[in-house]
This record gives C-alpha cells, structure tokens and sequence, in this order.
C-alpha cells in the first residue's frame, strides 16, 4: 500500500481540512520529517481484545448483582456476530438485488432507494458508517454530503480510497426520515445484511465510523468515548475492528479532527502490518 501521504502538498491539503498543524522546517525532508516523528512516536496497537459476548436481556426479579466495572477498556463489549434470521444471498449481486427491493423494515416506506454501499469489494480495510442522510437516499451512495467529502479526505490522508482500496457500507441501507438516528429494530432488521458484506468483502480491518456503527458491531450500549481506543474483533473472522469519529460529528465538533488524525495514523498502521 503506498506511504502515508506521498504527494506531500495533496497530503497537506487533505491534513489542514483535518485541522492537523504541521510544521515545515527548512531542509529536504520537511513535512515528511514531521509526520514521520508522529507516527514515531505513535502508541503501539493495543493487543486485540478477547471479547466477551452481552448477556442475554434478562428480567429484572432474574438480574444478578451488579458486578464491578471493568478494569480494562478492552472488555467493553463483544463483537460477536449473530446468526442471520433471514436467508441472504452469498454473492454480490444476490445480496444487492435483495436489498434494492427490501422491506424488512419500516424505513423502506420513506426512503427514496436504498443505499447498498460501494468501494472495491475485496477492500482491506472497509468503513461502516450509521445510515444515509439526504444527499446519499438521492444519490444512492454512500457518504456524498460534507461528511463524505471529509470522510474521502481523511482517507486519502493515508492512502486509502473508495476508488482502489477501500469499502464504504452503513448499518442500515435506509435513510431514517429527517436523518434522525436509525432505531433498534431497523438496525436488527438490517443487520444480514452487513454482516453479509463484511463477510464477502473479507477485509483486514474495519473502522467503525461513530456511536452507532460502533455500537453496532460491538453489541453495546457504551458511549463513543468509552468505545473507541481498543481494537476489537468481529464476527467468525475476528476481523479486528477499530472505532473513531463520524466525519459529519468531526465537521460540528473540529476540536475532535486531532484525535481523529491518530486514529487514522494507526489505521494506517494496522494495514501495513504483515497478513
Ligand atoms: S433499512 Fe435495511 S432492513 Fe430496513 S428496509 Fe432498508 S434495507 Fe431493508
């Protein structure tokens, strides 16, 4: 996979709508030097975290006493991945033709098409975002507003692009009517679906682009703070999965973009990394 950013001025470009300062010393390797020395100094990947899978719902009379909280944030959540309730095809163009004309749940009544996803289907890496907005339900893509234009960004930033490398999906294919947040059982109703993608396009490594995504594939109630940091694994594959901030939480909240910047850093990381 190329180096981190090897046209220097694009990758300036792509680190300033991140809000990532560099600075450029005088002398030949300029801002190469500079992010060298980042990525230096980089954490090493934690150890993927064994997970354990969340207790089935029980009734209150049945609850045990709750235990102590968790001493490591690598036992957050599991990311087992359930068995399909429904038969979903086992080939790109079965899966697609399913979803296209899919009513499992209550948002295929708003929803101008569905938004199945798009990218290289053999990706090593493959983005899972929470649903379409606006401009995704008429353009049926995924990510094509402001949040994908950063989202695209972000990616080229380490040499990643839905172009050649990379796999974009949602949790659900649907956009939830005025982009509100998709409910619990549209994400259950959908979730063959992905689990389906995730295990035709085989990636290396995951990102799951903010709460919902990440609760998602984790099977949790945690917040965003406390569920990104450790890399996880999903499904049989165990496919190690990584959580970092939604593009579209990034351009509300710039402060965030820094953060956002190292988790890409190791992304990068992560995928250089010998199969
Ligand atoms: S969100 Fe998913 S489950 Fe619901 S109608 Fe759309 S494709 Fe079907």
């Amino acid at each position: 996979m190329p180096e981190l950013g090897s046209d220097p001025r694009r990758r300036r470009q792509y680190l300033k709508a991140l809000g990532v300062d560099i600075y450029v010393r005088r002398g030949p390797s300029t801002v190469e030097a500079a992010e060298a020395a980042e990525v230096a100094t980089m954490p090493e990947p934690v150890a993927v975290a064994e997970l354990r899978p969340r207790a089935a719902p029980v009734s209150r009379a049945e609850a045990p006493l709750p235990g102590p909280e968790p001493a490591s944030r690598e036992f957050v959540a599991p990311a087992v991945a359930p068995t399909p309730a429904v038969q979903v095809p086992t080939d790109w163009t079965g899966l697609r033709d399913m979803v296209r004309d899919c009513s499992r749940c209550k948002l295929c009544a708003t929803r101008t098409q569905t938004v199945f996803g798009v990218g290289l289907e053999s990706a090593p890496l493959m983005v899972v975002g929470e649903g379409p907005g606006a401009d995704e339900d008429a353009r049926g893509e995924p990510f094509v507003g402001r949040a994908g234009q950063l989202l695209d960004q972000m990616l080229a930033a380490i040499g990643q692009s839905r172009d050649q490398n990379t796999y974009i999906a949602n949790v659900v294919k649907c956009r939830p009517p005025g982009n509100r947040d998709p409910e619990a059982d549209e994400v259950e109703a959908c979730r063959p679906y992905l689990d389906r993608q995730i295990e035709l396009v085989k990636p290396r490594l995951i990102v799951a682009l903010g709460r919902i995504a990440a609760q998602r594939l984790l099977q949790s109630d945690a917040p965003l703070s406390r569920l990104r940091g450790p890399l996880y694994q999903y499904g049989a594959g165990r496919t190690p999965v990584l959580v970092t901030y939604h593009p579209a939480y990034l351009l509300r909240s710039p402060r965030e973009k820094s953060k956002s910047w190292d988790d890409l850093k190791r992304v990068h990381q992560l995928l250089r990394q010998p199969a």
